[in-house]
């Protein structure tokens, strides 16, 4: 016997990240922006009643996004953030070992790390050459050991979305009795008219779970909120493993402002898409492959050279995200940022193998 699960020696230990005094950050998708004011009041009104509990059942939030979505209240848990919604969306589904949670790779880094400490074994099927989901291969990568299938629309870190009739298509080949989770964290930055909705889908796929977060549009990545809507019987099983008074009082009253004034926050999301869209174009024009985003990020497809890019950009104070050896994952923020990355980009020689070397 062990002290402690010998399988978690192969989770990844938290490194923290490298500070550099001055640098702008386009790692993490979070927005340059403060919380929307009313939602700092709240918070500020709620830190007052610190010395209570916060509602375990997160009835006033729960209730407000019931009425958003047009669903009852059942079927709706609130999680402390949509990464914990994944952690216990694998609790609840997958029985340890013998079942399997299967993913698109490269995809959202969260999920082979919850997949692992739900104590089932990671399933994945490659992205396709334009960086998006394969879902035929994925149904086809279905066997009866496994319990849950993450998708990720628009894919983090690649950008691209998932359309919505070859999901459909996907959900007809899926069995019954394994469920499907559709991440939808950028859902308020897609603009594509083919790109798939989750929520209307609901109600003609009972397995279907729909991912939802305060964390990246509404500007509250620091605060913990983010939300699954379901079934009923998915729902309240998410409900009864989630972590006690998780979702906290400052939290629960920041995301009840937030809804109240959602179209003033949202607003911002048109911003984002129009840089998106010319700071793809530049990166294009730079020789680099980029994959359409419906994200706050791009994608550099840029294979051995990503550490490279980055280092070189943090050389420059721009921290963006490597994922070696695919590529590197940069958030769109405000103009005066991206034109630090896209000066950053401009002088890094995506060929070579100098890093800031002039070629010879
Ligand atoms: C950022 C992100 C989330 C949100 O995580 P939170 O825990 O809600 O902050 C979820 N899924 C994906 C794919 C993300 O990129």
């Amino acid at each position: 016997m062990t002290l402690i699960r010998p399988d978690l020696d192969t989770l990844p230990a938290y490194v923290p990240g490298r500070t550099v005094p001055g640098a702008i950050k386009l790692a993490s998708n979070e927005v340059a922006e403060p919380p929307a004011q009313p939602v700092l009041d709240a918070i500020g009104r709620a830190a007052a009643g610190g010395n209570r509990y916060p509602d375990l059942g997160v009835v006033e939030l729960t209730a407000r996004i019931a009425d958003l979505h047009g669903l009852a209240p059942e079927r709706i848990a609130v999680g402390c953030g949509s990464v914990t919604l994944c952690q216990q969306l694998v609790q609840v589904t997958s029985p340890g070992p013998g079942s399997e949670v299967l993913f698109a790779w490269r995809s959202f880094e969260a999920y082979p790390i919850v997949t692992q400490i739900g104590g089932a074994a990671i399933r994945t099927v490659p992205l396709d050459a334009g960086h998006r989901h394969d879902l035929d291969a994925m149904a086809a990568a279905i066997t009866e050991r496994t319990r849950l299938v993450f998708v990720c629309s628009p894919n983090n870190p690649t950008g691209p979305v998932v359309r919505r009739e070859e999901f459909l298509r996907f959900l007809a080949a899926v069995p019954r009795d394994v469920l499907v989770v559709l991440d939808e964290a950028y859902a308020e930055y897609v603009t594509d008219d083919d790109a798939v909705h989750g929520r209307p889908l609901l109600d003609e796929h009972p397995n279907l779970v729909v991912l939802r977060t305060f964390s990246k549009a509404y500007r509250m990545a620091g605060l913990r909120v983010g939300y699954a809507l379901a079934s009923e019987q998915v729902a309240t099983a998410l409900r009864k493993v989630a972590p006690p008074f998780g979702v906290n009082s400052l939290a629960q009253a920041g995301a009840i402002a937030a809804l109240e004034h959602r179209e003033e926050i949202l607003a911002g999301c048109a911003d984002v898409v129009r840089e998106r869209e010319r700071v793809a174009a530049e990166l294009r024009g730079l020789g680099l492959a980029v994959p359409p985003s419906e994200a706050n990020f791009v994608w550099l497809p840029l294979g051995g050279r990503s550490a490279d890019f980055a280092a070189h950009c943090a050389g420059q104070k721009v921290i963006v995200r490597p994922f070696p050896p695919d590529g590197v994952r940069v958030t769109v923020s405000t103009p005066e940022e991206n034109d630090r990355l896209l000066a950053a980009a401009a002088g890094f020689d995506a060929a070579g193998s100098d890093d800031g070397q002039p070629s010879s």
